[in-house]
């Protein structure tokens, strides 16, 4: 019997983060706005230690870990994502996942449809009163 529990107390943010980075950026960051990977670090979050902020030395914009992404604004915290990721991982169904995490089924079933179609937010689905 594997105990869930354990699981979540090991996800720390710092886990968390890295996990996000290297799904979003497995060659490096690159920037959000323009794609360029010559970006710098520009420290951390001040609420979230270990979300890292970068600028983009092409463009000079600023951006960090989860800026467009689709953990960005959610209000589920990112632990509950790389968690739902796992034991999506695991093949476990949405009402398996929800029962686990302790969420409600519909919530688990908006954020694996999400995260099957990949952690960027894409330009073609944002609506048009956002452009
Ligand atoms: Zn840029």
């Amino acid at each position: 019997m594997t105990s869930l529990i354990s699981i979540s107390s090991l996800t720390s943010d710092a886990a968390c983060f890295e996990q996000v980075r290297s799904l979003r950026w497995p060659n490096g960051v690159i920037c959000p706005h323009c794609g360029s990977q010559e970006t710098i670090r520009r420290g951390k979050n001040d609420t979230q230690q270990e979300r890292q902020r970068y600028q983009c030395k092409d463009c000079q914009k600023r951006f960090d870990d989860l800026t467009g992404t689709v953990f960005e604004g959610h209000h589920q915290p990112l632990k509950v994502w790389v968690l739902c990721l796992y034991l999506m991982s695991l093949n476990l169904s949405n009402q398996q996942i929800a029962r686990e995490l302790g969420l409600n089924k519909d919530d688990i079933q908006a954020m694996t449809e999400q995260l099957r179609r990949g952690v960027e937010k894409k330009n073609a689905s944002k609506p048009v009163w956002e452009c």
